[in-house]
């Protein structure tokens, strides 16, 4: 089980955010930026690869839902997938990475190791 199924499992704690019966955002436990929310589905998928396509739907509304409900719809956000071994995934469980909160540095050469987001 990955860590992030014993949080919806609610076997280890989490700063949630927002949920409802199939989706769950909560604080990353390492933030990247002043506002790092992870957004993932209740039910287990390992990665986007994997992913419901029509679930994938109702999660994006839920994204939206939640960018309202903190007030970044407006300001905006980045919304990060990692994919696999090679797009840098630790956690084997399909999550979102909604980072906001300032203007955000770009970095043109992702494959750089010093690079975060
Ligand atoms: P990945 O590299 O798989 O895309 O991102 C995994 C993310 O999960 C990282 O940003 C990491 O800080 C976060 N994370 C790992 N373990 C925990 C945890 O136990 N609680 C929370 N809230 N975040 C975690």
């Amino acid at each position: 089980m990955t860590i992030f199924e014993k949080i919806v499992a609610g076997e280890i704690p989490c700063n949630k955010v927002l949920e409802n019966d199939k989706f769950l955002a909560f604080r990353d436990i390492n933030p990247k930026a002043p506002i790092h929310i992870l957004i993932i589905p209740k039910k287990h998928y390992k990665n986007i690869q994997e992913m419901d396509p029509a679930l994938m739907g109702e999660m994006l509304s839920f994204i939206q839902e939640l960018a309202r409900f903190i007030g970044v719809d407006e300001s905006g956000y980045r919304l990060v997938t990692n994919c696999g071994e090679n797009g840098g995934q630790e956690v084997m469980h399909l999550h979102f990475h909604m980072l906001a909160g300032a203007k955000l540095y770009w970095d043109k050469n992702p494959s750089n190791p010093q690079s975060t987001f």
